[in-house]
């Protein structure tokens, strides 16, 4: 039995020592991806409920590993988070989505980008002065440009979270709250954000159909959120069902499956063009 003991423990040493060195690599190639142009950009179409047409595109990156294939974000933002890769990268998402929508722009002038903004890019001192500087460079319009950031971010400081909130508010950019509900943030301060939008997470809409604790929660978000004038989204719309649901409750915009995956350029265009003909 002490042998097996002894053996159980070299076992988990050396699992443990791989995944530490997979990570190393992982980080390792991360560094080096920006400059070997290793990420692109996908876009997945945000849908107005009652015209169906497509104002605005999310902005989700992806990462083209050489050897590993498509990385997915749920693997890399994570670590890019940890060493603080994100801003170098949120910033070059940032900068290619805001350089692709206003391109769309020519042929649909009214089209919206909505890009994510990590944690640690939230917090950087310089993130208002970074998104006025790439604004002015694609020459975006303010107006035409969403910020996604999940509720958690706002909550490590209240009071600088609302400050960077107004500071982007006033170059005319419009900020949404993502993953809404994931959060354990008190209701009570989202009268203090100046925000324009709440983003109903995933995971609420998933059950809607079936589980009605998630379809009340979901009714009483968007009431309360048309209460304090403020539109919705619901992200992962994936059946009929679903999007009756939420339409009947008077959610004003849809994202997900149903309507389209997050795509590459040339298959989003292909869409717009198809979806959003006059
Ligand atoms: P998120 O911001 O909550 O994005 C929604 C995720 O749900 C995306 O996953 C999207 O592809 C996926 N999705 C959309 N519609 C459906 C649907 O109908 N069903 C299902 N099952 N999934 C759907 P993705 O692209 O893998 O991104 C995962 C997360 O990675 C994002 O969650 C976001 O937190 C992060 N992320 C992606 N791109 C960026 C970025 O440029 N910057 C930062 N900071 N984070 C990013
Ligand atoms: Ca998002
Ligand atoms: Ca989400
Ligand atoms: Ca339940």
């Amino acid at each position: 039995a002490k042998e097996n003991g002894r053996n159980n423990y070299q076992l988990f040493q050396s699992a443990m020592n791989k995944q530490v060195t997979e990570r190393l690599a992982l980080e390792h190639d991360l560094r080096k991806a920006l400059e070997r142009e290793e990420f692109v950009v996908y876009y997945q179409p945000q849908v107005n409920s009652s015209t169906g047409i497509v104002f605005g595109l999310e902005a989700l990156v992806r990462w083209q590993h050489p050897t590993r294939g498509m990385v997915s974000p749920a693997e890399f933002i994570p670590l890019a988070e940890e060493s603080g890769l994100i801003v170098p990268i949120g910033e070059w998402v940032l900068r290619k989505s805001c350089e692709q929508v206003k391109s769309w722009q020519r042929v649909f002038p009214n089209l919206r980008a909505a890009v994510n903004l990590s944690a640690r890019q939230f917090q950087s001192d310089d993130l208002v002065e970074t998104v006025a500087r790439v604004l002015r460079e694609t020459e975006l319009d303010a107006h035409c440009l969403d910020l996604e950031i999940t509720e958690s971010t706002t909550m490590h400081n209240v009071d600088r979270a609302i400050s960077t909130m107004h500071g982007l508010k006033q170059l005319g950019i419009q900020i949404s709250l993502d993953d809404f509900g994931t959060g354990y943030s008190s209701l009570s301060y989202l009268k203090h954000f100046p925000i324009h939008m709440l983003k109903i997470d995933r995971s609420f809409v998933r059950d809607i159909t079936t589980d009605e604790d998630d379809a009340s929660i979901v009714a009483s978000v968007i009431a309360m959120a048309h209460s304090l004038n403020l539109h919705v989204i619901a992200e992962g719309v994936e059946t009929e069902e679903q999007l009756g649901y939420l339409m009947e409750r008077g959610c004003d915009q849809m994202q997900g499956y149903l309507f389209s995956p997050p795509l590459p350029v040339e298959k989003c265009d292909e869409l717009l063009h198809f979806i959003n003909k006059t």
